[in-house]
């Protein structure tokens, strides 16, 4: 067994990630959950009730990551429990059309104005490579404008944000995306729509899409400012380009409509996932219907999967956005509110320089007292800070994004009591916010 790094916290999932680390990379199947950003155990969980995590070492923590979006309803809401059960009953997987995935379909499309058509898929992954490839073939253009800072699941030309300034030509993120896959990618700086003009400008006729997070949460909870959405929306217009909404993270869950919501800027194409799964493996890419009939069989531009519209991921998904009606959304936003009322307090009474900035009840601390409007603002916070904040909290049984550029998310059943666990834990760990060293 390896030295733990924090001893006194959870032998047991120290066990576990023994046992994972020999066979899986890393311990984990997504590198976020291996704890590398704040060092160490990652907390194996077992169960989730509510607001609330218990993991292998029977500790109970207040979950604000909540499956990084999905669970807006809370861990084992007994409704979406008892959906999943029901379909379950019926069989997994049938490789057919079924009710189910109309249905999922029909509820979105209802709720989201310029979601004429729908496709389901299995992960925001796929939804934004179908999306893309299908930008490309509608368009006949090859370019792709995304923003630093933006993460938009781990596809091929989408992993490369290096490169400053206008139009830089992306260099791949990761080895294994080669320099032809990054090389059709423009990586800009975010909340700048000069950038995105010469970007235009440079690449006449080429640039098939400009792709965006609707609000990003991947470096941190960083909103676009007025009027920036509606400046890409009018860009692509004007250059024939189409404009794709990525609503992964906040659809459904900054509203209703989820972003589109409140910004009401209508996307040529959107993607989504997290909350319309329930937990479960669920995604989805559409829009125009104009657009959406060049995919096939309707059209010529291939994508398809052998579990996409699953029944049980279906009755999941189904279950949870219906349970999603505004006095549902009240409870979330309420509970946003107030832990980032209580965590800025807690903070500012211990003197630390921070910025808290949100998107509805999506919301992050930039350990800096600058406003951050792109990555390299967010780069710039002080993280050695959020370690040392992370930790304290984990210790009295707060679980936080193992990581300072990750959006918090909270649920409709962040009640009083875990709201008052967030507290009692918060002056500790502002304490040690303060008292860290880089
Ligand atoms: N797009 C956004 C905005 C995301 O936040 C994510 C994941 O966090 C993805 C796409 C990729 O989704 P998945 O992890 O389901 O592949």
């Amino acid at each position: 067994m390896s030295e733990l790094a924090y001893p006194y916290e959870a032998p047991a999932s120290q066990a576990l990630f023994d046992r994972a680390t020999a066979v899986t990379p890393g311990g984990v199947n997504s590198p976020v959950r291996a704890f590398r950003a704040v060092g160490g155990t990652p907390r194996f969980m077992v169960s989730g009730k509510g607001p609330y995590l218990t993991d292998a070492d029977g500790r109970e923590y207040v979950d604000l990551v909540c499956s990084w979006g999905p669970m807006i309803l809370g861990h084992s809401h007994p409704e979406v429990i008892a959906a999943v059960q029901d379909a379950v009953a019926r069989g997994t997987s049938f490789g057919t059309p079924g009710e189910g995935e109309v249905a999922l379909a029909e509820e979105m499309v209802a709720r989201v104005e310029p979601l004429e058509q729908v496709r389901l898929v299995s992960s925001g992954t796929e939804a934004t490579m179908s999306a893309i490839r299908l930008a490309r073939g509608f368009t006949q253009r090859s370019k792709v404008i995304k923003f630093a800072g933006c993460y938009h699941g781990h596809v091929d030309s989408l992993l490369a944000a290096a490169g400053s300034g206008v139009a830089t030509f992306a260099l791949p993120d990761t080895p294994g995306v080669t320099g032809a896959q990054a090389g059709d990618t423009v990586v800009l700086p975010y909340n700048d729509l000069d950038a995105v003009r010469a970007a235009f400008a440079a690449h006449p006729g080429e640039i098939a899409c400009v792709i965006t997070e609707a609000s990003p949460g991947n470096m941190g909870v960083v909103p676009p400012a007025d009027g920036f959405n509606q400046g890409l929306k009018d860009l692509c217009a004007e250059h024939g380009a189409l404009y794709i909404s990525d609503e992964v993270m906040t659809g459904f869950r900054t509203s209703r409509a989820g972003w589109y919501g409140i910004d009401g800027v209508r996307p040529d194409l959107m993607t989504f996932g997290k909350v319309m799964g329930g937990g479960f493996p669920a995604a989805a890419f559409g829009g125009r219907a104009d657009v959406m009939a060049h995919l096939a069989p309707a059209g010529p531009v291939y994508q398809a999967g052998t579990l996409s519209g699953n029944p049980v991921a279906t009755a999941a998904g189904l279950a949870q956005l219906r349970l999603l009606d505004e006095a549902a959304y009240d409870r979330v936003n309420a509970a946003s509110q107030q832990i980032r009322g209580l965590v800025s307090e807690a903070l500012t009474k211990e003197g630390v320089a921070h910025t808290l900035q949100n998107a509805s009840n999506m919301f992050s601390v930039f350990f800096t007292d600058r406003p951050v409007r792109d990555y390299e603002d967010a780069k710039a916070q002080e993280s050695f800070r959020f370690t040392a904040f992370f930790h304290s909290l984990l210790a009295d049984g707060v679980y936080l994004p193992p990581s300072s550029f990750e959006s918090w998310f909270v649920s409709a059943a962040h009640d009083e009591r875990a709201v008052q666990r967030i507290a009692d834990a918060l002056p500790a760990a502002a304490r040690a916010a303060a008292e860290a060293t880089a």
